[in-house]
């Protein structure tokens, strides 16, 4: 389970991060739904460990991860991390990437790495390297590896929006199944409406910094909280 509590951030005297809080349980997917440079990403990479607030809290599983005298650094978190960009070691097999976060003696990596692969159905694929495979292919080996050392929380960015429209949705099922059964928490940033509206548990609008409304897809979406809400829900149907 994930705890934010009043997270704050500002950069040159500009609040960019204003008073976020939210909670995230194992297997549940909170989407930060908004406009560009509403504080999405920044809120994400705060969680993540690779900024610090000025102010708030966070929580994993109980643990504070990040307060007013802590700061655990990334890789002591147990958080996943996929971004637009897959960012797949392009000198490493498919194998290798998957591998990359695990510990342990080598069968029993082996065993995790053939294990997610077949998961994303791309069980053979591993002696193959990130240029031999097409932009779906990557992304599945991205979420694979994310997935290998069973972090706690994943914290995705805009993870699709590099692929085709014809992939994507396909891509969003398969990896909401996969989230799903692993019983991961799962903060999935997104600017589209309807990536939020299909894959979240719950919502959280951002607007300037803020949640301004956040709740159930259904409900955030027949209930907007004001006229600017209702207009960015607008153009999805
Ligand atoms: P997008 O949908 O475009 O990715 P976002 O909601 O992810 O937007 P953020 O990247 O969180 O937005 O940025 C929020 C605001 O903070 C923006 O105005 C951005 O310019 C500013 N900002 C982010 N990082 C920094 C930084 N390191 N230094 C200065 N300003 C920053
Ligand atoms: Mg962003």
């Amino acid at each position: 389970r994930l705890i934010v509590n009043h997270l704050t951030r500002s950069f040159g005297g500009r609040i960019v991060v204003d008073d976020v809080s939210l909670e995230v349980s194992a297997g549940q997917v909170t989407c930060l739904l908004g406009p560009s440079g509403c504080g999405k990403s920044t809120t994400l990479r705060m969680i993540a460990g690779v900024d610090q607030p000025q102010s708030g809290q966070i929580l994993i599983d109980g643990v504070e991860v990040a307060g007013a005298a802590r700061h655990v650094p990334p890789e002591h978190r147990s958080v996943g991390l996929m971004f637009q960009d897959f960012a797949l070691f392009p000198h490493l097999s498919v194998s290798e990437n998957v591998a990359f976060g695990l510990k342990g003696d080598r069968a029993a990596r082996q065993r995790r790495v053939d294990e997610l692969l077949e998961r994303v159905t791309l069980s053979g694929f591993g002696a193959k390297h990130p240029h031999q495979l097409s932009g779906g292919e990557q992304q599945r080996v991205a979420l694979a590896r994310a997935l290998a050392p069973r972090p706690k929380v994943m914290l995705m960015d805009e993870p699709f929006s590099g692929l085709d429209n014809r992939l994507r949705d396909g891509i969003r099922d398969t990896t909401l199944d996969i989230l799903k059964d692993e019983g991961t928490a799962v903060v999935l940033v997104t600017h589209e409406p309807d990536e939020a509206m299909r894959m979240a548990d719950e919502i959280a609008l951002m607007r300037g910094g803020r949640i301004v409304q956040s709740g159930a897809p259904y409900n955030v979406y027949n209930a907007p909280v004001d006229k600017a809400a209702a207009a960015f829900f607008s153009d999805i149907n």
